[in-house]
């Protein structure tokens, strides 16, 4: 079909499956702590894993599991064996908090080439314990993990199928950037991803605590530079957009030789690294498993994405991602909580036309918008809103 909003064959999918909103830690800074009690204790059903989803998956080419804590929903690691089985061609990623990802995990996540993300939050145990979750040996558990996952992918020659790491910035963590980002590149994480607790951005452009997330951007936007093209890591996503452009310019300034002596350790660790070449490895054996080919881009930023479409660049997720909840509704962003869709209007016969689904009035609506440049349904703080260049 022709109609540029119509998305037919949907063979780039990004599926965004939240598993269950239940999870098995406390974080000071979760943002799901103000959900109703009664969403908090929601997880998917089988009908919706096995049956309502099921036209979905083989025109994946991603499936990324969430919560919540994925690994909290009692189902979790049958229906990663049934994906794995079933649909070996998509990449199933998995995002959590890393207690449950134990050795009855790692042969699954090995085997099958799984995208492991893990919200690590602190470069060590005191850091977890004075600013995420204060419970003894929980980040030494996270941590043994992670560890032992990693010795396996060596021992298969897969280390750059690595996990992925990721901590929330807040006045409390901002001192902790250096050394979380020395610990990615000493324990030879594939990235390492920052989010800024979005509680301390005065909603105004400004942070509400400049003294420490000044720096903290500064810094970040220092080992960006520095990092280039070595080595992943994303951190662009809900700054405060006067933060940004003010300090971006400083560092942009900044003389090169100046930055790599400001962090010679850094620099140093990743001297080897190589994102392009990392990723080209990851793509040979993907290829070789008959996995659908990946780009930099969808590896890096799974939902953060623009495309081409009519000659210009738009953001991708009403194109081909949809995320799905327990309660079976469904929107086409992680980060936007309407519009979405009752899954329920579209059953018959106990399936769901998807392509029906995915093409409903609102979401052309929403293409439209897009591709004449109109976010305004979006969050100030994305990076795509502010980017959205045309071509
Ligand atoms: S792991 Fe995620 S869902 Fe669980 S408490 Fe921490 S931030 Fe919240
Ligand atoms: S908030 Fe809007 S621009 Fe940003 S990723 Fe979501 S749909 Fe795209």
């Amino acid at each position: 079909m022709d109609n540029p909003l119509y998305c037919s064959s949907m063979d780039e999918l990004v599926i965004l499956m939240n598993m269950t909103y239940k999870c098995n830690i406390m974080c000071k800074f979760c943002g799901q702590r103000n959900l109703p009690v009664e969403v908090k204790k929601m997880s998917m059903d089988n009908e919706l894993l096995y049956e309502l989803c099921l036209p979905l998956y083989e025109r994946a080419k991603m499936i990324w599991l969430n919560g919540g804590e994925a690994f909290c929903h009692p189902e979790c690691f049958n229906y990663v064996q049934f994906l794995s089985s079933k649909y070996p061609r998509s990449t199933i990623k998995i995002q959590s908090n890393g207690l449950l990802f134990d050795s009855k995990w790692h042969n699954l996540a090995a085997d099958n080439l799984i995208w492991i993300h893990i919200s690590l939050n602190g470069s060590n145990e005191s850091i977890y314990a004075d600013t995420c979750w204060d419970r003894e040996g929980a980040y030494a558990k996270i941590k043994q993990n992670l560890d032992s996952y990693i010795a396996l992918l060596k021992e298969r020659s897969l280390i750059v199928f690595a996990p992925s790491i990721s901590m929330v910035i807040n006045k409390d963590t901002a001192h902790d950037i250096e050394d979380f980002v020395l610990l990615a590149l000493t324990g030879q994480y594939r990235a390492c991803v920052f989010y800024f607790d979005s509680s301390e951005d005065d909603k105004t452009g400004y942070f509400r605590y400049p003294d420490a997330l000044r720096p903290a951007l500064l810094k970040l936007l220092k080992l960006e530079r520095v990092l280039a093209d070595k080595f992943s890591m994303f951190f662009r996503f809900r700054i405060p957009a006067t933060e940004l452009s003010l300090i971006e310019k400083e560092v942009e300034a900044m003389p090169m030789s100046k930055l790599i002596k400001e962090y010679a350790e850094i620099s140093e660790l990743a001297e080897k690294r190589s994102i392009k070449k990392e990723h080209e490895e990851r793509e040979r054996v993907r290829k070789a498993k008959g996995k659908k080919a990946l780009s930099i881009d969808e590896e890096s930023k799974t939902s953060l994405r623009q495309d081409k479409r009519d000659n210009k660049w738009v953001c991708s997720a009403p194109f081909n991602e949809i995320e799905i909840s327990p309660d079976r509704t469904f929107g086409f962003c992680c980060l936007l909580q309407r519009p979405r869709f009752d899954m329920v209007q579209y059953i018959k016969d106990g399936s769901i036309n998807w392509d029906e689904a995915y093409n409903n009035a609102a979401l052309f609506e929403v293409r439209k918008d897009f591709l004449e440049n109109r976010y305004h349904i979006c969050l100030e703080g994305c990076p795509l809103k502010a980017a959205n260049k045309q071509i």
